[in-house]
């Protein structure tokens, strides 16, 4: 066996009704939260805030709430966090929503108790946050989903200098999670679904990332499974509790996946799309540029693309491994189709003339370097060309 690393250190509590038990999860750390959320115009989602905030109140937590986190959160979106954090005097930090709630707790964890700005501990920074400064960060997931509810790292978009880019660091991992699938029902159909491929996304990079042993891979081909099973099913009906419960389990064993592997070529692409083009969703980026990128790498890793192509179409056990894999374009164009998330860069308002700048962009994270088939700049550009 290929030798292999496995780190997790967020306690992990899964399950329906599990958000009750948040006041008592708290208080571990201390009395003084700040929770962190998206505002919201959603009355569905927002009764949410107002029942996670009588959970905490009535287990005798103060609670300050932050409401100002926008999707693909920004530096100044943190920053204004941080102060607030600080005028309040927070102990604990508690993320409540998709990625970009839960990133952004452990983003103000660092700017409330650093010097500076989040931007300054990016992963290839130095210094790096100091552990004993930081506040603690709970996770309580409400997307399936982005993983980050179980993942060391937080996304943060640079808005002057289009670009997004990432702490990352083991100290940043939550403290607890909380997966509760309840939390999950008021999704809408294109969060759904973008953060459903997302995971597809997750388990997938992480079996053809140098970083993947037994142990990820263990996880990642069941979160496929599940994700292929239970996301069209969801999507036919928004309110079906199982299929939440198998995509929130789907979501963190993918996070589990990227936590311990990383991701490739697609999620560097997709992250420089996010900095360049903020309106654009993150899986929405990922199904944009997944037909160009299984075409570019199949014949680089036909072992996971044959298995990839056959979970999507089992006909496929019928032929070669290779025969498979390069069916595996048309399979996740077909899978992209109904989850209705076949889309291209001109459907999102992405300027023709920016292809260039955008394949620069994509080569600033280390990500495509991971990748069975490493892209040159020439290469990117053909990649984008066919996402366009
Ligand atoms: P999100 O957090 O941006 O949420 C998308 C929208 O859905 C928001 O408007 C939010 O208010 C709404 N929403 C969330 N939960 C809801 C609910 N239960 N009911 C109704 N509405 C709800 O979306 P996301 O895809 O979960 O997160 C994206 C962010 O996460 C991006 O910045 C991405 O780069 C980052 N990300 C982080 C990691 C990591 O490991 N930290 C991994 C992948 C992506």
């Amino acid at each position: 066996m290929k030798n292999f690393n496995y780190h997790q250190s967020t306690e992990i509590r899964f399950g329906i009704g599990r958000i009750n038990e948040l006041a008592e999860t708290v208080k571990k750390y201390g009395n003084k939260v700040l929770l962190v959320t998206t505002a919201t115009t959603n009355p569905a989602f927002e009764e949410q805030y107002t029942r996670v905030k009588k959970i905490l109140r009535d287990g005798g937590v103060e609670v300050a709430h932050y409401d100002g986190v926008i999707p693909n959160p920004t530096i100044e979106s943190i920053t204004a966090g941080a102060e607030i954090a600080r005028n309040f005097g927070a102990e604990v930090v508690v993320g409540l929503g998709g990625g970009s709630s839960m990133d952004s707790a452990k983003a103000i964890s660092v700017a409330a108790t650093h010097e500076g700005s989040c931007w300054d501990y990016l992963f290839y920074k130095s210094p790096q946050p100091d552990p004993e400064k930081l506040l603690p960060v709970i996770a309580v997931s409400t997307t399936s989903g982005t993983g980050s509810q179980v993942t060391q790292v937080a996304v943060v978009t640079n808005t002057q200098e289009r670009d997004k880019s990432a702490l990352y660091n083991n100290i940043l991992y939550p403290e607890v999670c909380i997966i509760d699938p309840e939390l999950m029902l008021t999704v809408p159909a294109f969060v759904t679904a973008t953060t459903g491929f997302d995971v597809l996304c997750h388990a997938f990079e992480s079996t053809i990332n140098p970083g993947t042993g037994a142990y990820v891979d263990l996880l990642a081909w069941e979160a496929i499974a599940i994700v292929v099973k239970n996301l069209p099913k969801l999507l036919a009906d928004l309110k079906d509790i199982k299929a939440r419960e198998k995509m929130a389990w789907a979501d963190t064993l993918a996070g589990l996946c990227i936590a311990n592997a990383g991701v490739t070529l697609p999620h560097g692409m997709g992250m420089a799309i996010g900095g360049m083009y903020p309106q654009v969703a993150h899986g929405e980026a990922l199904a944009i540029v997944y037909p160009a990128f299984v075409e570019f790498t199949w014949e680089a890793a036909i072992p996971q693309f044959s298995k990839l192509a056959r979970i999507l179409n089992p006909e496929l056990n019928a032929v070669t491994d290779k025969g498979a894999a390069a069916q595996s374009q048309n399979e996740i164009c077909r899978f992209l189709k109904q989850i209705q998330l076949n889309k291209k860069l001109r459907d999102v308002n992405m300027p023709e003339n920016e292809i260039e700048k955008l394949a620069d962009q994509c080569m600033v994270l280390p990500d495509y370097e991971g990748n069975p088939r490493v892209a040159t700049k020439e290469d990117m550009i053909e990649l984008i060309k066919s996402s366009f």
